[in-house]
């Protein structure tokens, strides 16, 4: 098998790839790399978790060290584009990890958050500069970025950028570009918009494509399982009792969903935290930071918010909820079975989802092993915002209310004699809401798994 030192890397970039645990180059790596450090521009189509970010950091930061020149203030020398605030961090910590030792420059640029730091940054100049477009649109527009000096281009998960509405960003940001540079592109689909932009972008581009966009990576133990919708509470909990050795990451369709899931965890002393585009920058990255350290074990996100997670330890990735796209479905799985490592994708599917799954199965060309859960009575729960879940088995019966047929109009009492009359008091067991549990008195809850064929 190729080795690192055989690709003709610079000898720092070795060390750190040493001292990031990095035996040997991943196949998109071993390809890419000596294309990338000919000067070829290329085109790759790969998912994350193929070890891609590595196969275009790597030749960007041995063909920008040695630098013996000063910078130019707001003129970085390579630019990286990236569909998401979380995917252009990750990049940048990535350029920080490998590039150890080389003193380049790097700042990362995103929406959502104050604009001054990454004025600063940019004024101090760079060597790279990962972004999202808008903001550097923005930025660009406002005169505290120019292009003028990219030598190296990198478009990251190019379908993502489709799917988030940023193309027509991306065609007003290329043309301020120098016409001689090298162009990478890296796509794990190639829907037509796209592959005609790589037509336009790329100079003779060498191609180099790992796992096919719709095969799903074959360490990944996947099965459905058939559940009502109001038990899907109790088998996420399940899972992560009894099955999850490692990080569960459960995606969901809707941030409020998001939010339930949370505040039902919590109520059963599971620690977690939910991203979506609801939830601010600090508190986005406090999660994931929470979630990489192991100090919460579950992280429920929704589709957009989890776009370039890279989490190692990642045991079990839950599908609450089936995605609408199929090719959502390959996305998320991945990110379990991480580097090498194996893992879990379990996909929950209810009465509403049947047309959704077979989507599934029809995109990754596989019929999924099903089994299925039927949950027993549980306690209701609330949060302070509102009742989260609650169970019908387990609704006490409340008084029973005699019919008394209406009086007639003509005889119903008026609005004073109503009032004076005595309120009926409700005693404490003949309460409308189930009590909630003691938490040290957690419910017994029994589960059964029915094998379907
Ligand atoms: P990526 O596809 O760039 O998101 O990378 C997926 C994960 O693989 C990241 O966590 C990297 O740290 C890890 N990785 C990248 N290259 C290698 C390698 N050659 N050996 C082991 N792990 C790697």
């Amino acid at each position: 098998m190729l080795k690192f030192n055989e690709l003709k890397l610079h000898e720092q970039l070795l060390i750190n790839l040493e001292k990031a645990g990095y035996l040997t180059p991943t196949p998109i790596q071993a390809e890419a790399i000596p294309h990338l450090l000919e000067g070829s521009d290329l085109l790759g189509i790969a998912q994350t978790g193929t070890g891609k970010t590595a196969a275009f950091t790597l030749p960007m930061l041995q063909r920008l060290a040695n630098r013996d020149f000063s910078l130019v203030p707001c003129e970085p020398r390579a630019l990286i584009l990236a569909p998401t605030r979380e995917l252009a961090s990750q990049i940048k910590e990535s350029l920080e990890k490998y590039g150890e030792g080389l003193k380049l420059k790097y700042a990362v640029i995103f929406g959502g958050v104050g604009q001054g730091t990454q004025v600063n940054a940019l004024r101090n100049g760079l060597d790279i500069l990962v972004a999202t477009p808008g903001r550097l649109l923005d930025l660009m527009n406002q005169g505290h970025c120019r292009l003028g000096k990219v030598e190296i281009f990198v478009l990251d998960e190019a379908d993502r950028m489709l799917d988030m509405g940023f193309i027509n960003d991306i065609r007003k940001i290329i043309p301020k570009l120098p016409t001689k540079r090298q162009t990478l592109l890296f796509s794990a689909t190639m829907p037509n918009e796209i592959a005609s932009l790589a037509a336009k972008l790329l100079h003779q581009p060498k191609k180099v494509e790992v796992t096919p966009p719709s095969t799903t990576v074959e360490k990944i133990d996947q099965r459905i399982i058939h559940v009502k919708k109001a038990d899907k509470y109790q088998l996420l909990r399940k899972i992560i009792n009894e099955e999850a050795t490692g990080l569960t990451l459960v995606f969901t369709r809707t941030k409020h969903g998001a939010n339930k899931i949370v505040d039902y965890l919590n109520f059963h002393r599971i620690p977690c935290a939910a991203i979506h585009g609801n939830k601010s920058q600090s508190a986005r990255e406090l999660a994931l930071e929470n979630f990489k350290a192991g100090k919460i074990k579950v992280l429920i996100a929704t589709d957009l918010a989890s776009r370039g997670i890279d989490v190692q330890g990642i045991s079990h990735v839950v599908n609450y909820d089936l995605p609408v796209e199929a090719e959502s479905y390959v996305h998320r799985i991945g990110r379990t079975a991480r580097a090498g490592t194996e893992g879990d994708a379990i996909s929950f599917c209810d009465e509403t989802e049947r047309d959704a799954l077979k989507r599934i199965e029809k995109e990754i060309g596989l019929k999924l092993p099903a089994e299925s859960f039927v949950g027993v009575p549980e306690a209701a729960v609330k949060s302070s915002r509102e009742t989260v879940f609650r169970d019908p088995r387990s609704m006490p019966r409340g008084p029973r209310l005699e019919h008394k047929p209406r009086p007639d109009r003509n005889e119903r009492t008026d609005r004073s004699e109503r009032s004076d009359a005595p309120r009926p008091v409700r005693s404490a067991n003949q309460s409308q809401e189930p009590k909630r549990q003691e938490d040290n008195k957690k419910p017994k809850v029994g589960f059964k798994f029915r094998n379907r064929k």
